[in-house]
């Protein structure tokens, strides 16, 4: 009888213990983690990619919720916040806007006015000079100069103050860092921990890739298919600005799109490109256009005083600079 009772418990146990590896099998089978897709979109004047290990309508919020960062901080719509703002000098903004103000406001310190979201009038001034083929004199420009300037941006509150009659923001230069770290953090919210988000160079590598650390090619400035130098990063934000991607061509002559806020002009000759490895994107966004201001010396010893910040500046002949930290990423040249 006690040998019976044995084998009936021996036999209960089994079958428990069978079911619920069956159950976890079955658990373990019905979860099929995603693998790393890559996704494109148009947006913010350039090419999105988002490559990640997400679930395809995480992806698509994702995509929504940097459409959402463009609509408030595109100049180009008449509608959209900071063009509200630029219009009435003085309006309520979103916490999203005033977070990039306040960045910029701090970059603008930190580069000695380099690095300044008031060159909207300059911007503006520069793209009317192209449609006439003028060339700007500096009386223009001094002209124009009289209505930028970071310090005359008050935030008082949710209010945003353009304390000159004629400023206007131009969020050009920040906000495209800012909309990836924003798409990192809907990912994140949603549990991802590995992906890249690219707009057009500015750049975030959350985690890893599908053969480890994230690998970002640095372009070589006069030929596009040629990479200068690679870096692997993880949770860095890695922005690039340089001299090739846009212009202002007046009477056959390049003018770059990086307007230096000390004299109104174009940025010529020094460097060819900048690019920044920091801790988020909107950083990196923000010191890349801000060092590529200041030139290779002073924008190299900025880079060189900031923890946490690395650099590369390609120079006219194609010299790289690096900053020492830098072959901490790099993976190989040429
Ligand atoms: P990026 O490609 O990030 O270097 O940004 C360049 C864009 O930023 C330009 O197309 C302008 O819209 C804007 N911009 C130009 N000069 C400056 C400057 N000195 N500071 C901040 N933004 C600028
Ligand atoms: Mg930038």
């Amino acid at each position: 009888m006690k040998k019976r009772k044995r084998i009936l418990f021996g036999l209960g146990l089994a079958l428990t213990i069978s079911s619920v590896v069956v159950v976890l099998w079955v658990l373990a089978k019905g979860y099929k983690e995603p693998s790393y897709t890559t996704h494109t979109r148009p947006m913010m004047g350039t090419i999105v990619i988002i490559k990640a290990k997400a679930r395809p309508e995480h992806i698509q919020r994702t995509f929504r919720v940097m459409e959402k960062i463009k609509s408030l901080m595109s100049k180009y719509e008449p509608q959209s916040e900071i063009s509200t703002l630029n219009t009435k000098g003085k309006t309520k903004v979103s916490s999203e806007l005033k977070e990039v103000i306040t960045r910029a406001t701090y970059f603008s310190g930190l580069t000695n006015g380099a690095f300044d979201i008031t060159v909207g009038p300059l911007v503006r001034f520069w793209q009317k000079m192209e449609a006439k083929q003028e060339i700007p004199t500096q009386q223009q420009l001094n002209r124009v100069l009289r209505v930028v300037g970071y310090k005359n941006i008050k935030v008082s509150g949710n209010t945003v103050i353009l304390e000159k009659k004629g400023m206007m923001l131009d969020a050009g230069g920040i906000a495209k860092g800012y909309a990836v770290d924003k798409a990192i953090q809907a990912l994140r919210n949603k549990g991802v921990k590995n992906a890249l988000v690219d707009a057009g160079g500015d750049i975030y590598c959350l985690g890893e890739g599908p053969h480890g650390k994230w690998r970002v090619g640095i372009q070589h400035p006069r030929d596009m298919e040629k990479i200068m130098d690679t870096i692997e990063v993880k949770n860095k934000g890695v922005a690039t600005s340089g001299d090739y991607r846009r212009h202002y061509v007046i009477k056959g002559k390049k003018f770059g799109h990086i307007i230096n806020p000390a004299t109104g002009w174009t940025v010529q000759n020094t460097p060819s490109s900048v690019t920044i490895i920091a801790p988020d994107a909107t950083s990196a966004d923000a010191l890349a256009t801000g060092v590529f201001v200041l030139g290779p010396q002073e924008g190299m010893k900025l880079i060189n005083s900031l923890p946490d910040v690395e650099g590369m500046i390609i120079s006219q002949d194609m010299k790289m600079l690096t900053s020492l930290g830098w072959d901490r990423f790099e993976v190989e040249k040429g």
